[in-house]
């Protein structure tokens, strides 16, 4: 069976390797570097805490422990740091934050509540919290990943198991006999192939046109810029109530938020002045940051497909067609590699993927209890 795999980033490059390990002949296209797109544009944080829809929950909590999986198996250069804080501003918010670190506890999940002085005395001695009682959530195993690392570790590993890398080149067409996928078109040559998986990330829907599919996504820009320190001030993840601020490296912190985003506008064109803010507001809660020189900025686009979540499996319609196209690449992509190697080469449908099918009419949410916290 030969597979053309479209996309390198985090998704399509761990696919890419469990295809090629079990001896499928494998071409992995992309038309820039593997995990340069998207993966490179990440806060990273691996996470299920974040939301509350019972099946999205199960799934990323099987990818949190695929990539723990992953770490065991590869080491773990890529794995920046584990643990995460977050905490609210407002009481009303703070309440809710408790309940959600409840919930979670009950169900098994690593997550407790600290006070802002043990926070700072073992976990994040230079944020600034609100006062030093003040209630942080401490989520001790949710690893922040370095998405582009992964990607390039993972397409390396798969070459070794004998695909084929196209870097550099874009898939220009797909072919499709009647039902069936025949053949995909780099440059100028076509490769005859079984099937073609379509991990292009927030390009998926182009590349789902091309046989002819509607794949509506959700577009929306996040900023992320990088500051360069002497040494870096955090260890870990955060999310403060207008910052999500990580550890990027011994010498550089990545900083994003929700509220520079929604600035950005449809075009996604982020100003100097968008930046500044970011680092004002990282400035905020951690002192150091305020006068950090910007190592970098980016803009990516979130794959979020049309009702929020995940597109993962074959489609109707077209034999040898898939689709891995998700929010939370970084979460998944260990779940989403195993899973969707299986199903291409086994035909067996896994109940996890269940609810995120490419042909479902809109994943209908159980009511949560809370709104998800935003990620
Ligand atoms: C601001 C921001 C914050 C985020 N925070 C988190 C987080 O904390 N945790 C989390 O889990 N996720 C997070 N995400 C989401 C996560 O980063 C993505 O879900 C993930 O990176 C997607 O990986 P991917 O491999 O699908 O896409 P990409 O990394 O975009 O890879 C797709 C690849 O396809 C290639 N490609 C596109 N078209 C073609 C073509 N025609 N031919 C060949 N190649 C093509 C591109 O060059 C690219 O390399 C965040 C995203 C953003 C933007």
């Amino acid at each position: 069976m030969k597979v053309a795999v479209v996309g390198a980033g985090v998704i399509g490059s761990a696919i890419a390797w469990r295809l090629a390990q079990r001896g499928t002949e494998v071409l992995l296209v992309d038309s820039g570097q593997p995990g340069e797109a998207t993966s490179r544009c990440s806060f990273a944080w691996a996470n299920a805490s974040s939301v509350e829809d019972p099946a999205y929950f199960a799934l990323r909590e099987h990818g949190l422990r695929e990539l723990k999986g992953l770490a065991d198996h590869l080491g773990t250069r890529w794995v920046l740091a584990t643990g995460h804080l977050r905490w609210a501003a407002a009481e009303a918010d703070s309440a809710k934050l408790r309940g959600r670190v409840a919930a979670l506890a009950a169900r098994g999940y690593p997550a407790e509540i600290v006070t802002a002085r043990h926070a700072n005395d073992a976990i994040e001695p230079h944020v600034r919290f609100p006062d030093p009682h003040h209630p942080v959530a401490h989520f001790p195993t949710e690893p922040s990943i370095d998405a582009p690392r992964l990607a390039k570790q993972l397409t390396s590993l798969a070459v070794a198991h004998g695909a084929t890398a196209l870097l550099g080149r874009p898939v220009k067409a797909v072919g499709v006999n009647r039902t069936r996928i025949t053949d995909v078109t780099v440059g100028a040559t076509s490769y005859p192939v079984d099937a073609v998986v379509n991990a292009a990330g927030p390009h998926s829907d182009l590349v789902a046109k091309m046989i002819g599919r509607e794949l509506r996504l959700i577009e929306e820009p996040g900023l992320v810029a990088r500051l360069r320190c002497t040494t870096a001030p955090v260890r870990q993840a955060m999310h403060a109530p207008c910052v999500e601020i990580r550890v990027d490296g011994r010498h550089k912190v990545l900083i994003h938020s929700r509220i520079v985003d929604n600035k950005l506008g449809p075009t996604g064109y982020a100003q100097p002045s968008h930046i500044e803010e970011l680092r004002s507001l990282a400035g905020e809660v951690v002192p150091e940051l305020a006068d950090a020189e910007p190592a970098d900025a980016r803009v990516g686009w979130r794959p979020i497909p049309w009702d929020g979540f995940p597109s993962l499996g074959s489609a109707a319609g077209v034999h040898g067609y898939y689709e891995a196209v998700t929010h939370s690449g970084v979460t998944l992509c260990a779940i989403v590699g195993l899973l969707l190697a299986d199903e291409i080469l086994t035909d067996a449908k896994h109940p996890l993927l269940a609810p995120f099918r490419p042909d479902r009419s809109d994943h209908t949410t159980q009511a949560p209890s809370s709104p998800p916290l935003p990620l």
